[in-house]
């Protein structure tokens, strides 16, 4: 198990390397991957889902993970262990959501790199300043996800996502695997036709790591500056950006 952290524009071994496999695929067959497999893979169990994933990509394959909950990057570490999770740390989540990421990285047979901004919230002065999620949080988003997840998918050529069809309205389409032609990489959403019921299973099945804000009324869990608390019966997504309009950060777009 290692954390990689990534400070200013190179990444920062703590104790591994970034994965490195001479099999690269073109963007063309990638596409043609996805689609194969979106229609052979729909409806079947998400352990075969993973297995395809880390079977087809090997070392260019890698979990993204919010540190919400940690039910993709477990279900990948059973399937192949010591995969990469990657985590993207803006630098403004909450303490209970780094807790999560630590847990994992210490319990889980999986390889946390923690994947941060070109700057700091104080480095970011002049025009941008340390506020710009409350002037413009989708520049605030490009900067500290956005980019980020670009730049930490340079290794890969398909990456995992937690992404639900029941999570919000804007999700209800999403395919279990499915070819980001902007990226030119393959997306891989394992659970995507899970219900809550099905996480909430998983995670007292396996004992995963959740984090503690959801005990405390937040229904989906961002940046502490962009998420608040949801009320009962509410779309668990209500509370992120809820002063905007504004639904996604950018990242699944
Ligand atoms: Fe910035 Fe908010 Fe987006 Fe986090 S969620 S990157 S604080 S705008």
């Amino acid at each position: 198990m290692t954390v990689v952290t990534a400070t200013g524009l190179g990444l920062v071994s703590l104790g591994g390397s970034a994965p490195a496999d001479p099999t690269r695929r073109t963007p063309a067959e990638l596409e043609a991957l996805a689609r194969d497999a979106a229609s052979a893979l729909e409806g079947r169990p998400a352990e075969e889902i993973a297995r395809w994933a880390t079977d087809t990509f090997g070392a260019r394959f890698c979990v993204t993970s919010s540190m919400a909950d940690a039910v993709v990057a477990h279900l990948f570490s059973r399937v192949t262990p010591g995969v990469d999770v990657v985590f993207l740390d803006t630098g403004l989540h909450f303490p209970e959501t780094l807790k999560v990421r630590d847990t994992v990285a210490r319990t889980m047979n999986v390889n946390v790199r923690s994947i941060r901004p070109q700057l700091t919230v104080g480095q970011q002065d002049g025009e941008l300043g340390p506020r710009l999620f409350a002037r413009n949080p989708d520049e605030c988003c490009f900067l500290r996800k956005v980019e980020p997840l670009e730049r930490a998918l340079v290794d890969y050529d398909a990456w995992a996502t937690g992404l639900r069809r029941d999570e919000s309205p804007t999700r209800a389409n999403t395919p279990v695997v499915t070819f980001d032609a902007r990226k030119g990489k393959v997306k891989v959403n394992p659970i995507a036709a899970w219900r809550q019921a099905d996480v909430d299973r998983y995670i007292a099945r396996w004992n995963v790591p959740v984090n503690e804000l959801f005990k405390k009324g937040y229904g989906s869990i961002g940046c502490w500056p962009c998420t608040s608390r949801t009320k009962a019966g509410e779309d668990p997504r209500a509370g992120r950006w809820a002063m905007f309009e504004k639904t996604e950060c950018g990242l699944h777009v």
